[in-house]
């Protein structure tokens, strides 16, 4: 089996390019590196690796052989996609819909989407897939617009196609420079002896969802028969039980300070993951104690 992996230098595309070559893929990466790491890539024959754009052309002639495609990439930065809304609909949307255009003959397409993103502000919790999409920036309306892309192309092309909605995923490998990864920017300022800062109050809750978990359901995707699903526990942690739980697992006592809120973010969200449960049978395993844990001796092996 042929696999192609958009964003399969980044946090989570890397740790699916790895899932699928123990399963014997090989596997076709296509990453710009705009904010992937060759590092990330396992050094494997099976691998292939094209620093490439989605945008460019030449990414068609690279499904010639591919039965499966995983598009994680993206341009994931929230608040760079106020800044430069343009630039964000071209590589979440549009990259999204040229990819479609090249893989229509292909058997299964799955997409990472957002579940912090694309539902906006939650009217009930846990948010199910059927609440209403009405995202609050410029990402979450282009990470919902390839949604859209996916399922006409399902409509008109008949591909099979998983939508998954994502919670916050941490884990080995993600980049404490980015603004989604609060627990990596967390342990690495704990490393480093620099305070935690918190946003508010602390008592904005967040779905936290462990990257190997993530990475489950998404090859539970590839198999299914076309749907939308949202990935990630069912449990809501707010940010200041996350300083309690890294204070348990790290056994150091982390300096906090407040700063303003921030403004464009939601208060309290979580998934209901009951339909990924029941039609993908996919189930989190790890929990968030363990996951720290994993991450922490991560950051400190470095
Ligand atoms: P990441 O930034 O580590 O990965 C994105 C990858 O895409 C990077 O390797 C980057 O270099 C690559 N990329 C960006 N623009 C590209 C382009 N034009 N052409 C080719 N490659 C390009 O981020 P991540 O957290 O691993 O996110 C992966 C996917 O999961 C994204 O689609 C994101 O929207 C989605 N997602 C992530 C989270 C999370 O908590 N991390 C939550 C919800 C959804």
């Amino acid at each position: 089996m042929v696999a192609l992996v958009t964003g399969g230098a980044g946090f989570i595309g890397s740790h699916v390019v790895d899932a699928l070559l123990e399963r014997g893929y090989s596997v076709r990466v296509v990453d710009d590196l705009s904010t992937g790491r060759v590092e990330n890539l396992t050094s494997d024959g099976r691998l292939e690796f094209h620093r490439l754009s989605i945008l460019d052309d030449a990414v068609k002639s690279l499904l010639e052989d591919v039965e499966e495609v995983y598009h994680l990439a993206a341009q994931i930065n929230v608040r760079y996609s106020v800044e430069d809304p343009v630039h964000d609909l071209r590589v979440n949307a549009l990259g999204t819909l040229k990819l479609l255009e090249a893989a229509k003959d292909l058997e299964s397409f799955v997409y990472a989407s957002s579940g912090g993103a694309v539902y906006g502000e939650p009217r009930q919790l846990p948010v199910p897939e059927e609440h209403p999409t009405d995202p609050i920036s410029p990402y979450g309306a282009s990470k919902l617009a390839g949604e859209k892309y996916v399922q006409l192309y399902h409509y008109n092309y008949g591909i099979k196609y998983a939508i998954l909605r994502y919670a916050n995923v941490y884990g080995e490998r993600q980049d404490a420079r980015g603004e989604a990864g609060v627990i990596a920017i967390f342990l690495e300022r704990l490393l480093a002896g620099k305070p935690l800062i918190i946003y508010g109050t602390g008592e904005q809750t967040r779905d936290y969802v462990y990257v190997g978990d993530v990475v489950r359901a998404t090859l539970l995707g590839r198999r299914c028969s076309s749907g939308v699903f949202n990935i990630g526990t069912g449990k809501e942690t707010s940010v200041n039980a996350l300083v309690d739980i890294i204070r348990e697992v790290t056994g150091r006592e982390p300096e906090v300070e407040h700063a303003e809120p921030r403004k464009g973010e939601v208060f309290r969200i979580y998934l209901d993951v009951t339909h990924a449960r029941e039609e993908l049978g996919f189930t989190p395993e790890v929990s968030l104690r363990e996951g720290i844990a994993r991450v922490w001796e991560w950051f400190r092996s470095r």
